[in-house]
C-alpha cells in the first residue's frame, strides 16, 4: 500500500478540513493539499521523467511545502531521502551521490551551496517557494502510484556520528506500521488535532507526519522553520491541543524559558532520540505537568522500539515511579525486544546487554551496503548498538551505546550512571562522560562538565551515591559540549579532543 493513499483519501472525503498550517494559521486543506501534491507528482514524472523507484531528496527547513514535496514523491511512487538542512555541503553532496538522487529540492539559500557539491549525474535543483516550483504545480494530476508494502519510502541517512552515513531503508510498510504504533501507543490523534514541527522533519518530527494524515490532524510547521523557544510557546498557545516531538536539549531550552511564558492547551511533548537525565525530566513535568510521553527508537526502527507513556511518567505516586523515568518504557506492541549477550542469547531482567528488536517497524536493511546490513540485521533482529537491561516489570533502561562503555581496571562503567549523578549538582548544566585511555586501569573515567562547581564536590556527590572506581578522575570544564545537528552529544569528537589534549602531556 502506497502511504500516499491516506492523504488521497482525506482529499476526497475530508476535503475542507485544515491540513497544513503555518505559523499561527491554517495555510490548506485536505482537498488543496491533495490536490496541490497529485499535480507535484505529475510534474516530477511527466517533466522530469522520474520513474518509481527512483530517489528524490529534500534540504530545506521545515514548512508545509516539506510535507507536500514528501507526498508527492510517495504519490509518484518515488523514495524521499529527507536530509538535514544543516549538513556540509559536502556531507549533503555524498548523500546525493550515494542514494543516486537527480533531483533535489531544497529552502532558498540552500541550493547553491547543494549544487557546488552535487556529483555527477545529479540533474535538478527544485528552490521550494520559488516560481520554478509554483511552475511544477500547474502539471496535470496523475493518479496514486500503486506500491507493494516492501517499496522503499524513506531513505533515512544515519546521523552518522561516526565515520559516512548510512541509508537505512524504510518501506511504506514500515512507516504504515510506524504511525500506527505513534497514534495507538504514544498519542491519539484526533482530526483536526496539530502536531507542531519544532524538531527538523527530516528526521523525528518528519516521521510523525504520516500519523497525523492517517487521522486527519494537522501538521504545523512554525514561521522561522525551525526551533525558536518563544515562538513554540506562542504556537502552543495559538493552536490548543498540539502535540510536539522534541530532544532532550530543546525540552531543556523550554523549561529554562521564562516561567511567563505559558504553554497554552499543549497536549504532549514527546521527547527522544538521546537520553534525558533524571534531573532534567524532573524539570520538565514541574513545567508541564503530566503532558510528556518518551519514545526510544533509531532510523534503523524508527521512533518505535520502546515507549514510556504519559500515564507511566505521571505516576508519581507509583512506587517505581523514579526508575521508571530513568528507563526508555516498555516495548511497543508490535515489536519483540531483547538484551543479549555477544552470541545473541537472551540475558534475564537486570541484567545488560545489547538491545535486539524484530518486527514490522524494521527497516529492510542498509541502501547498498550489503555488509552493513547483514551485520545489523543479523539472524533476523535489528542489532540496534545500544546497552540496556529490562527490570522484572519489562520496563528497559539504556546504558549507553555500546562504543561509549568504559572499561577501568576490568570493570564495566556506564558514562550515563555516572552523568545522572554530576547533574544534581546545582552547578553542573551539562555533563559527558568518557573514558580516557590509561596505561594502569586501561581507561579512567573522565567528565566534562558544562557550569562551575568544585572538583571536590562533585567527587564528594560521586562518593555518596555510586561505587568509588565509577568517579571521575579528572573533571574538565568546558563552555559548550560538542553536539551534531539533532542536539546528540558527540562523544567520538570529545574522545579525541581529549586524546590532543592529552598527547602533550604524554610526551613530556
Ligand atoms: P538516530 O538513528 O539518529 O535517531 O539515533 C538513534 C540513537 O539515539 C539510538 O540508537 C540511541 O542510542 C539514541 N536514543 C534514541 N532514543 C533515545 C532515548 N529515548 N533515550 C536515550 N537514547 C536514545
Amino acid at each position: 500500500m502506497n502511504l500516499a493513499l491516506w492523504l488521497h483519501r482525506a482529499g476526497l472525503a475530508d476535503a475542507d478540513r485544515p491540513a497544513l498550517g503555518q505559523g499561527d494559521r491554517v495555510l490548506r486543506s485536505y482537498g488543496e493539499v491533495a490536490g496541490r501534491v497529485a499535480r507535484l507528482a505529475g510534474a516530477l514524472t511527466g517533466r522530469f521523467g522520474l520513474t518509481p523507484g527512483e530517489r528524490v531528496a529534500i534540504a530545506a527547513k521545515n514548512s508545509p511545502d516539506y510535507v507536500e514535496v514528501l507526498y508527492a514523491i510517495w504519490h509518484a511512487g518515488l523514495a524521499a531521502v529527507p536530509v538535514n538542512a544543516k549538513l556540509h555541503g559536502a556531507e549533503l553532496g555524498y548523500i546525493l551521490e550515494h542514494s543516486g538522487t537527480r533531483v533535489c529540492f531544497a529552502s532558498a539559500g540552500l541550493d547553491g551551496e547543494i549544487a557546488l557539491h552535487a556529483p555527477l549525474g545529479f540533474e535538478r535543483m527544485v528552490v521550494i517557494g520559488s516560481a520554478a516550483y509554483e511552475a511544477l504545480l500547474t502539471a496535470d494530476p496523475i493518479a496514486v502510484e500503486p506500491r507493494a508494502p516492501g517499496d522503499l519510502a524513506w531513505l533515512f541517512y544515519t546521523s552518522g556520528t561516526t565515520g559516512r552515513p548510512k541509508g537505512a531503508m524504510l518501506t511504506h510498510k514500515v512507516l504504515a506500521a510506524a504511525s500506527e504504533a505513534y497514534a495507538t501507543e504514544v498519542d491519539s490523534v484526533a482530526p483536526g488535532d496539530p502536531i507542531l514541527h519544532a524538531a527538523p522533519m527530516s528526521h523525528g518530527s518528519g516521521l510523525y507526519i504520516p500519523a497525523h494524515v492517517m487521522r486527519r490532524g494537522v501538521n504545523v510547521a512554525p514561521e522561522s522553520g525551525g526551533f525558536e523557544p518563544e515562538e513554540i510557546f506562542r504556537l502552543m498557545r495559538a493552536w490548543p491541543r498540539t502535540s510536539m516531538f522534541a530532544a532532550p536539549t530543546m525540552v531543556k531550552r523550554l523549561v529554562e524559558c521564562p516561567a511567563d511564558c505559558d504553554a497554552g492547551g499543549i497536549r504532549t511533548i514527546i521527547w527522544g532520540g538521546a537520553p534525558m537525565y533524571v534531573e532534567d525530566a524532573l524539570a520538565a513535568l514541574d513545567r508541564f505537568g503530566p503532558r510528556l510521553a518518551q519514545i526510544y527508537g533509531q532510523g534503523e526502527s524508527p521512533m518505535t522500539i520502546t515507549v514510556l507513556s504519559k500515564a507511566d511518567i505521571a505516576s508519581r505516586d507509583h512506587p517505581r515511579w523514579r526508575e521508571r523515568l530513568a528507563s526508555a518504557g516498555r516495548p511497543f506492541a508490535g515489536i519483540e525486544v531483547r538484551v543479549v549477550d555477544a552470541e545473541d542469547r537472551m540475558l534475564p531482567a537486570g541484567e545488560a546487554g545489547e538491545i535486539i528488536c524484530r518486527g514490522d517497524t524494521v527497516m529492510a536493511g542498509y541502501w547498498q551496503n550489503p555488509e552493513a546490513s547483514a551485520a545489523t540485521l543479523k539472524g533476523g533482529w535489528l542489532h540496534t548498538g545500544d546497552v540496556g537491561a529490562f527490570d522484572a516489570d519489562g520496563y528497559l533502561t539504556l546504558m549507553d551505546r555500546s562504543k561509549d562503555l568504559i572499561i577501568s581496571g576490568g570493570s564495566n562503567i556506564y558514562p550515563r550512571e555516572v552523568e545522572e549523578v554530576l547533574l544534581r549538582h546545582p552547578g553542573v548544566r551539562e555533563v559527558s562522560v568518557i573514558g580516557r585511555p590509561d596505561r594502569e586501569w586501561g581507561e579512567v573515567v573522565v567528565a566534562y562538565v558544562v557550569g562551575q562547581a568544585p572538583a571536590a564536590e562533585l567527587d564528594a556527590l560521586c562518593l555518596s551515591s555510586i561505587a568509588r572506581f565509577k568517579r571521575p578522575k579528572d573533571y574538565v570544564f568546558i563552555e559548550v559540549l560538542p553536539k551534531n545537528n539533532y542536539g546528540k552529544i558527540l562523544k567520538t569528537e570529545l574522545r579525541e579532543t581529549d586524546a590532543r589534549q592529552q598527547a602533550p602531556r604524554a610526551g613530556r
